[in-house]
């Protein structure tokens, strides 16, 4: 029989990070809980867990009716560990819409509309009167940071600035310098090939007939594509050979800047000049204000093929 807290599949910073607080709150309160986690350790959790030296949660495969199990930062059944329906389910700790779920008693659950996980995590520290550890505050900030890129995520509240600036304050930590280097480590521009890097995040579209592709890449400076800008032009060439587009679109989105370098192959060059007001180079263009693929880049391009 185990204690679990746990975060959901495919885990990020939050989900890693509210496991290990949670369960260590839950331990300072005298309930044997363990953190555990239910996938890899992406590259920016990696990171943070190595600078606040704490161990990576237990990877658990399932759990059963013999366990207890606490869920932080999701609380649909569909992304929650194998086993959850046959567990009993203790609590819930979310900062998403709710979905669909149901227990057999009643537990605390508490949802807040706030950006992170974590910054509700700190909260219920600070309302038990628990001391927080500099490895527990560190890992609190770390995710409230990642969560909400630094303050610049239009989910991120009030209430997770204030949170994380005392956290910082605690740890002697520049926010803004230290919310980098968690950007930093967790960027996938050194990790994947060029035609990785423009399928990393890809849809194709088809228009009048015509198909076309569109890569996001969110960095937190475009100066990073800068010496791969050639690289990633020829293994835009090659994607519209092999699959018959009109044309390859790539954004590399400077999400600190909230602007977009967008790479495009040959063809589109009419097409991205007839979208958007700017200065349009041989092969890319530089979009300040523009984030979106969905609201701000397919809606202007779809109009130019009608
Ligand atoms: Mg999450
Ligand atoms: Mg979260
Ligand atoms: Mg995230």
């Amino acid at each position: 029989m185990g204690k679990y807290v746990v975060g959901h599949q495919n885990p990020d910073t939050d989900s890693i990070c509210a496991a290990l607080t949670y369960a260590n709150l839950k331990q300072e309160l005298g309930e044997d809980y363990q953190a555990a986690r239910i996938g890899k350790i992406n590259a920016e959790t990696e990171y943070v867990l190595e600078k606040y030296g704490v161990e990576a949660p237990e990877l658990i495969e399932a759990v059963t009716e013999d366990d207890k199990v606490a869920l932080v930062d999701h609380n649909e059944l569909s992304q929650a560990v194998t086993g959850i329906k046959a567990a009993e389910l203790t609590g819930i700790i979310d900062h998403h819409r709710i979905g669909g779920i149901e227990t057999g008693n009643p537990i605390y659950f508490r949802n807040e509309p706030v950006g992170c996980t974590c910054t509700i995590v700190a909260k219920i520290y600070q309302e038990q009167g628990v001391d927080i550890s500099d490895e527990m505050a560190g890992l609190l900030l770390s995710a409230i940071l990642s969560d909400t890129v630094i303050f610049r995520s239009p989910t991120c509240t009030a209430e997770d600035e204030k949170i994380a600036k005392q956290l910082a304050k605690k740890l002697a930590v520049d926010i803004e310098e230290y919310g980098k280097e968690i950007f930093k480590a967790g960027s996938v521009v050194n990790k994947l090939s060029p035609e990785e890097l423009i399928q990393n995040d890809y849809k194709e579209y088809e228009f009048a007939g015509e198909t076309i592709g569109v890569g996001q890449l969110e960095v937190m400076d475009v100066a990073v594509a800068e010496p791969i800008k050639d690289e990633l032009l020829t293994a835009a060439s090659n994607l519209v050979e092999k699959n018959n587009y009109k044309f390859l679109v790539l954004m590399v989105t400077d999400i600190l800047e909230e602007a977009s370098l967008v790479l495009f192959t040959d063809a589109a060059k009419e097409f991205i000049e007839a979208s958007f007001e700017a200065e349009v180079k041989e092969n890319e263009v530089y979009l300040p204000g523009v984030l979106s693929r969905k609201k701000q880049v397919i809606p202007v391009l779809s109009q130019q093929f009608e």
